[in-house]
């Protein structure tokens, strides 16, 4: 039987994406803090299908395959430009395997820190960048694009273009640095208007900032026009003033404390449905136990089944010991 695809899934309601990937499998001690390059596909594959598994037993419905900086620029500043095709097939492979029928695939491209504005001879070659990574995904059976974490808008647009010449759904999100506004100084509205006009069929933003920082500039984007949107944000809490974790003195090896927790990502889980947003997934510093939060508030995790019988003469854990379960039932009241 064939999947669904996903616009046939957003028009049904909220799609719940998945978590960040290399911050992750950096934490786990499978990728290289700094380049933060995804060789893990190809050195240590076990560790990338695991957090597939993970993500999808948590309620993940889309698995985004590890290519992101997959790229051959990207991957020259660790001598691994010759491994570019079997990097992205492995990458798409792995994740296809676990997503079985039960999730989508999707292909990735992000920035490639060789975009110039104005720049002709800069912006073919990032077309040739993103077409020498999509030919590879495609060729791999991913179900749609998702080009993403760009600063650029004029790089997210070349994205969009090159996405939409594989015939297959395309999303593609940017990320506002420090400043509510891309690199060039567009502004949430003027950014997600030109994403859609130059065809995108799903827009948003990911990465950089946590919920608190991005929800407000998806409340500008949701208003400003009617297709779907995407709002993938970091489990990291950072300062107004410096809202782009990257930037803070923490990124990347101190950033543990700053980590948001389950509950604080569910709630932007339901927050992010409330005003409108269609694909609500996460970015860096999410793992599976976010994931599985925001499940529960989106209203697609299942009940437990399995047998507890609570509430005998006497408590028999913690939980009930404390009065947990009351404080729990009052609380749904
Ligand atoms: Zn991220």
């Amino acid at each position: 039987m064939k999947k669904k695809g996903i616009l046939e899934r957003l028009k049904e309601g909220p799609v719940l994406g998945d978590g960040g990937y290399l911050l992750e499998l950096e934490k786990r001690g499978w990728v290289r803090a700094g380049p933060f390059t995804p060789e893990v596909a190809l050195m240590y594959p076990e560790a990338l299908r695991e957090l597939h598994v993970e993500f999808r037993e948590a309620g993940s419905e889309v698995l985004q395959a590890l290519t992101f900086y997959a790229s051959r620029d990207k991957l020259a500043t660790v001598g691994l430009e010759n491994r570019l095709e079997e990097l992205n097939r492995a990458a798409v492979r792995i994740a296809r395997e676990v997503a079985g029928d039960r999730c989508l695939v999707a292909g990735n491209l992000s920035l490639t820190w060789m975009y110039e504005p104005g720049s002709q001879s800069a912006a073919d070659r990032v077309r040739k960048t993103f077409d020498e990574q999509l030919a590879v995904q495609v060729d791999e059976g991913i179900d749609f694009v998702i080009g993403e974490t760009f600063s650029w808008l004029g790089e997210a647009l070349i994205a969009v273009e090159r996405g939409k010449k594989t015939g297959l759904p395309v999303m593609v999100t940017v990320c506002f640095e420090n400043k509510d506004e891309t690199a060039e100084g567009k502004s949430a509205e003027e950014t997600a208007k030109a994403l859609i006009d130059a065809g995108a069929d799903i827009v948003g933003m990911n990465c950089l900032r946590p919920p608190q920082h991005m929800l407000p500039s998806m409340e500008k984007m949701r208003k400003a026009v009617s297709g779907f949107l995407a709002c993938q944000p970091v489990a990291f809490r950072t300062p107004k003033e410096k809202p782009d974790f990257t930037s803070l003195p923490e990124f990347p090896v101190a950033l543990d404390p700053l980590q948001l927790t389950r509950k604080e990502m569910g709630d932007y889980a339901t927050q992010a449905q409330q005003i409108g947003i269609n694909y609500i997934g996460a970015c860096c510093g999410t793992a599976a136990a976010h994931i599985r939060e925001m499940a529960r508030a989106l209203g697609k995790l299942p009940e437990d089944s399995r047998i507890w019988n609570r509430g005998g003469e006497k408590p028999m854990s913690a939980y009930e010991y404390y009065g947990h379960d009351q404080f729990e039932t009052a609380k749904k009241g």
